[in-house]
């Protein structure tokens, strides 16, 4: 373990098993997982669909470059964008990646038309968009930018959610806005309506792209297919990962059909990205989805906490991505306490609790959790 990179803060926990909705650590405990990966395992542990996706595939095909088709890399490509109604896909593996293809293809997009002035991106203080370099630059927030400059330049930040601000940034050089449904790492915050509205209209009026980062909101975790849903906009590029996986690493962009043929070959790559095994297993992901009703699953279990929690503090955020925000800042302390009670939930803010179960989560599961984190709350 010493061996590890010390750049994150590691709970004391050593945990070798998983089981739908709960994890076993190597000294025969377990615990409620509200946070499934940070958003990923939407089916749980271990679920049988996934296993037996991992199991059949890894005996026939693994990898074989994107210089080749696999039934697979197609399959999981229709089983994404027929779920987004058209358009394509590009598959990498991770949702920074994601989010770096997005902004390559807007900037192309632009220059493509002859628009090389047209390299502005418009983002959302607060927002989380990864750790590469492109993605970091979309990144709005100081502490996790700092030190590791120069950062790209043309990436300009509007407060979440101010109409005025946005109008103000949006120009002639914007080629996207791009944004979180529910800024996730930003404390579970849900974009208004109106502002994705004006956004969406904004983005038309000026030629550019709308980029909805689905990364943590995508594949049901909001009780809808797509966080977008929530705003009644249709965005033009929607980046993935997380849930997509079922837990192996993955991420896409799907961008709808008038930006299809915006890169071309040559244009953006990667080695691994969109491989049979990966695609194998997220075509299984997005069917059991479907298969279980787990979207709507997802909104009915995220009212039912929702309403159990909601006397302790404000609970924010759609189906089953939600934060209790205690109003001081008590979150790490309350995270601790609900861990040694057999409960993982993280602080995603000094006062704010994120909860993200599997949606799998049953109902009885779901009371576990409230009855555990009222607890960790009292102290
Ligand atoms: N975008 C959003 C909205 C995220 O929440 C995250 C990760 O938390 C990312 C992008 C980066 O994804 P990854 O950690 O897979 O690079």
């Amino acid at each position: 373990m010493s061996s590890l990179m010390a750049n994150y803060r590691r709970f004391d926990v050593v945990l070798e098993r998983g089981e739908g909705s709960w994890l076993y650590d190597t000294e025969g405990r377990r615990y409620l997982d509200w946070l499934a990966g940070i958003g990923v395992n939407v089916l749980g542990h271990a679920h049988p669909a996934v296993v037996a996706a991992i199991r059949e595939q890894a005996g026939v095909l693994v990898h074989t470059s994107n210089l080749f088709h696999t039934p697979q890399g197609a399959a999981a490509a229709e089983a994404v964008a027929g779920r987004l109604g058209g358009g394509s896909v590009f598959f990498c593996n991770s949702g920074a990646e994601a989010v770096e293809a997005a902004l390559k293809l807007a900037r192309r997009r632009a220059w493509r038309a002859g628009e090389a002035d047209r390299f502005e991106v418009v983002c959302v203080q607060g927002s989380f968009h990864g750790r590469t370099y492109g993605a970091l630059a979309a990144t709005m927030q100081p502490a996790k930018q700092e030190g590791f400059g120069p950062l790209p330049a043309g990436f300009v930040s509007v407060p979440p959610n101010d109409l005025d601000a946005l109008r103000a940034a949006v120009s002639e050089r914007t080629c996207a806005i791009l944004f979180e449904p529910v800024l996730g790492e930003g404390g579970v915050l849900p974009v208004e309506r109106a502002w994705a509205q004006t956004a969406r209209a904004l983005a038309d009026e000026h030629g550019a792209l709308v980029v909805c980062d689905e990364v943590q909101t995508g594949v049901g975790r909001t009780g809808r297919w797509w966080g977008f849903e929530h705003l009644a906009i249709r965005p033009d590029a929607v980046t993935l990962a997380k849930a997509l996986g079922g837990g192996l690493p993955v991420g896409a962009l799907w961008v709808d059909d008038p930006h299809s043929e915006v890169l071309q070959p040559g244009d953006h790559a990667t080695t691994f990205g969109g491989g049979p095994l990966v695609c194998a297993v997220v075509r299984t992901v997005l069917e059991t989805v479907d298969r279980s009703g787990l979207v709507e699953r997802a909104a009915q279990v995220g009212e039912r906490i929702r309403r159990g929690l909601s006397d302790l503090g404000a609970v924010r955020g759609h189906g089953l991505l939600l934060a209790l925000d205690l109003g001081e800042p008590v979150a790490r302390e309350v995270v601790e306490r609900a861990l040694s009670a057999g409960l993982i939930v993280n602080d995603v803010s000094p006062t704010a609790i994120r909860l993200a179960p599997p949606l799998v989560l049953t109902d009885d599961e779901a009371e576990t959790g409230i009855d555990l984190l009222r607890r960790a709350v009292a102290g």
